[in-house]
């Protein structure tokens, strides 16, 4: 049987593909590798979004190329968000690489009889990635993706109710609904039903036991989709909603389309509606032209709003976006570097305060897998914990007593049925 080995860098929607393209394969008769050398055919799901991760991708195209000149019956391709319209000119690029596709559009000897049924993963994780809307109309300045994914195409609420249930057949007990843009779901759909009627469909599957929903934009979150968040029991209260900056003079450069006032007021809303809500969000430091003042404003809006996670990058330009075309890239890499520094140093701190809240309290885990001999899994909204246990707790929902805490995660026992 030929074997294929998949190399994935860059967002959860990414790992989601990977996943069912994996599936994909094993249904066409392929069986995983355990390492690339073993391999017959290697996809490399590759990320662009910044520099670094672009840099990720052709040091691993560069070291597969020398297996290439060893084995020369290896195919490779690639996927993800490298891969543009021009493929002539990667394939100029990069002349080794086999076949170049975008996401989910697999090149014709990689289709399979049944075009329409989509391949699931044979054996998911019991909290598993749902992809329900690709690519992103907004045209944030600084971004790649609406380039590489293009417009947003939703998925049919019916369709992804029938996949969920399919997972749930598969022992999947949590959802996780991705999008670029997950909140801008169904615009694009006959008769527009939105996140919150998906929502409000999948929590009415028995058996299902959470769901949560990632990434949301601020200008697509209403407060009908709160109020769904707020009344269904089975979606966890957990929102990732990026600001990225705390100036309404660089959000305005970034086209993000809010003011920072729009954002708190948001902020507000969601924390009284859905009490202890998971909040995460998405910053960038660096953007061309941040001042000092209005990178402080940035980590003062991150001190007073106090999340639970925050993803910080360092601005990097992307080739053919509007930034990079009219806006020039002139805050030095060292200060870029040191911005970011202080925004992980502020955010470990709050983290550090806010998980020191939890010791001595009790939280239900939906328990994912085991990491250095230690179950681990997270609670509804969104913390990561680690027990020890000798029974098998893949899968269950346990209630754990948390007896340590560090700004990334929580550590406990759990709680024997009769203490629970
Ligand atoms: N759709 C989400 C949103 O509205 O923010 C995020 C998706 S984006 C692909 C993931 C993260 O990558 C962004 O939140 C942003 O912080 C970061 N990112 C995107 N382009 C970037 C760039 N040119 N430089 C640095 N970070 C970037
Ligand atoms: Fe990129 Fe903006 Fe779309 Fe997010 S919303 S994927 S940052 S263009």
């Amino acid at each position: 049987m030929p074997q294929y080995y998949i190399w994935t860098i860059g967002c959860q929607m990414n790992k989601a593909e990977s996943e069912r393209l994996g599936s994909h394969l094993e249904e066409l008769g392929y069986q995983p590798a355990a390492t690339t050398d073993k391999a017959d055919l290697i996809v490399i799901n590759s990320c662009v979004v910044r520099q670094s991760a672009e840099s990720r991708v052709a040091n691993k195209l560069d070291a597969l190329r020398s297996l290439k000149r060893v084995n020369h019956s290896l195919t490779l391709a690639v996927t993800g968000c490298l891969v543009n319209s021009e493929t002539d000119q990667l394939k100029d690029h990069f002349p080794y690489v086999d076949y170049f596709f975008k996401p989910g559009d697999y090149p014709q000897w990689l289709e399979k009889e049944n075009k329409l049924q989509a391949s699931l993963p044979q054996h998911p994780s019991p909290s598993t990635f749902v992809p329900i809307i690709q690519g992103c109309d907004n045209f944030c300045s600084y971004c790649i993706v609406p380039y590489r994914r293009g417009q947003e195409r939703s998925r049919p609420v019916e369709e992804i109710v029938g996949e969920a249930k399919e997972l749930l057949k598969r022992g999947v007990k949590e959802v996780i609904l991705l999008g670029q843009n997950v909140d801008s779901f169904g615009h694009d759909l006959p008769n527009k039903p939105d996140l919150a009627d998906l929502l409000g469909e999948l929590n009415t599957i028995d058996g299902l036991a959470r769901i949560r929903f990632l990434t949301s934009h601020p200008k697509d979150m209403s407060s009908r989709l709160i109020n769904a968040v707020a009344s269904l029991d089975k979606v966890c209260e957990q929102i990732s909603l990026p600001v990225q900056s705390g100036s309404n003079d660089i959000l305005n450069a970034m086209r993000r389309g809010y003011t920072v006032e729009h954002y708190r007021q948001l902020i507000a809303e969601l924390r009284t509606q859905i009490p202890g809500l998971g909040l995460s969000t998405d910053v960038i430091v660096g953007f061309p032209s941040e001042s000092p003042g209005q990178f402080q404003q940035t980590a003062d809006l991150l001190s007073e709003l106090r999340f639970d996670t925050v993803h910080v990058a360092a601005y990097s330009p992307r080739p053919g976006t509007i930034a990079a075309r009219a806006l020039e890239d002139n805050v030095p890499h060292a200060e870029k570097r040191s911005r970011l520094d202080k925004i992980e140093t502020l955010q470990e701190r709050i983290a550090a305060e806010i998980n020191a809240q939890f010791p001595g309290k009790t939280a239900e885990v939906l328990v994912e897998g085991k990491k250095g001999g230690k179950w681990q899994g997270r609670t509804r909204n969104g913390k990561l914990v680690f027990f020890t246990e000798t029974s098998h707790c893949l899968g269950q929902v346990k209630k754990v007593r948390i007896e340590h805490a560090s700004p990334w995660s929580l550590q406990g026992k759990v709680l024997t049925s009769e203490h629970q």
